[in-house]
């Protein structure tokens, strides 16, 4: 079986091997499926565009390539409540921390 040709790359494979792309560690063959499937899905698209964009700021920062884990869950963190916030505009959020 060759199974379905359509979707050769799944997108829990492509975001557990964000990192790998992003550092270039991927073969080219890899790499080319890779892209593929990101040009196609826009979940996977804009995961790779907050993680390219987390990479660009620390590299920026930092001057270097490694991520240090605090720095990069700030950042993360910091996404991630813009998001909530861009969300929240339509409905509030029901969690509220005292
Ligand atoms: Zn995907």
């Amino acid at each position: 079986m060759s199974g379905d040709q359509s979707h050769p790359t799944d997108c829990s494979e492509v975001l557990g091997r964000l990192y790998e792309y992003l550092d270039r560690e991927m073969p080219d063959g890899e790499c080319a499926k890779f892209q593929e499937h990101i040009d196609e899905c826009s979940p996977c698209l804009e995961k790779y565009g907050l993680e390219q964009s987390v990479k660009k700021l620390v590299k920026r920062c930092c001057g270097h390539d490694e991520v240090p884990s605090d720095l990069r869950s700030k950042v993360m963190g910091r996404i991630e409540s813009i998001r909530e916030e861009e969300a929240g505009a339509a409905s509030p959020a029901p969690r509220r921390i005292e």
